[in-house]
């Protein structure tokens, strides 16, 4: 009873997975939002980013609440973990092997007991493989940069971003998929049995619909 949800930022993963979850009345564990917390309080203690051994040790102790909110080691970190700075800082700790390791096991924990849809990047080859249900969203890079300028979640989409933030958020958006692309380990890419989704010009509620009707029969669910 696990839905695997991976594909590239602004694809659309984080609306369609908080909606299936709350749908089917599964568990939503967004696996990104462990790698920005992590990233987030390496900062906060002043850890060298590039010092795989000194994040695995804030990794390592690190408690993690994922609900409406995002609170590590008693910090709520909802807002902050959702800002360029961070997006970026997000994407250097998860080239480290070890740190992944770490947050795979605990993902794997997560997800142990079932009815939960998991997003993140690896999750349908790397932490969940023999998953019943996955899919791979994805989207044109313009039309995830034009998304993630109007997300209110993310800092840049709480004003509304001007055209030129709009360029900006796509240059950053590219330099992230190609380090998350070309990483050594668990790099993202489509599980051969992953169901593909182009979302480009797709309204998210149709999204929604298609992913619903593919968990519920692969599931056997009303
Ligand atoms: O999904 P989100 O954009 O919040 O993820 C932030 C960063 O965390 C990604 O760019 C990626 O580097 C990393 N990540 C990952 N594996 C996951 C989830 C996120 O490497 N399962």
């Amino acid at each position: 009873m696990l839905i695997a949800i991976d594909g590239p930022a602004g694809a659309g993963k984080g609306t369609v997975a908080r909606t299936i979850a709350n749908a089917l009345q599964f568990r939503h564990v967004d696996t990104g939002a462990m790698y920005r917390a992590v990233a987030w309080l390496a900062r906060h203690r002043g850890v060298d980013l590039a010092d795989s051994a000194a994040v695995v040790d804030v990794a390592r102790d690190a408690s993690f609440e994922l609900s409406t909110r995002v609170v590590v080691d008693g910090h709520d970190v909802t807002g902050d973990i959702r800002t360029p700075e961070m997006d970026a800082a997000a994407a250097i700790v998860a080239r480290h092997g070890d740190v992944r390791q770490m947050l795979v096991q605990r993902q794997r924990e997560m997800g142990r007991a079932g009815r939960v849809v998991m997003e993140g990047r690896d999750i349908g080859t790397v932490v969940f493989p023999d998953a019943p249900v996955k899919i791979y969203l994805d989207a044109t890079p313009e039309e995830r940069a034009r998304r993630r300028a109007l997300d209110p979640a993310h800092a840049a989409g709480k004003q509304g971003a001007s055209p030129d933030q709009v360029g900006q958020i796509a240059q950053a958006l590219a330099a992230r998929d190609q380090s998350d692309r070309t990483r050594a380990v668990s790099p993202l890419t489509r599980a051969d049995d992953a169901v593909y989704i182009d979302t480009t010009g797709v309204p998210i509620a149709t999204v929604v619909e298609t992913v619903l009707t593919l968990a519920r029969q692969r599931l056997a669910l009303q």
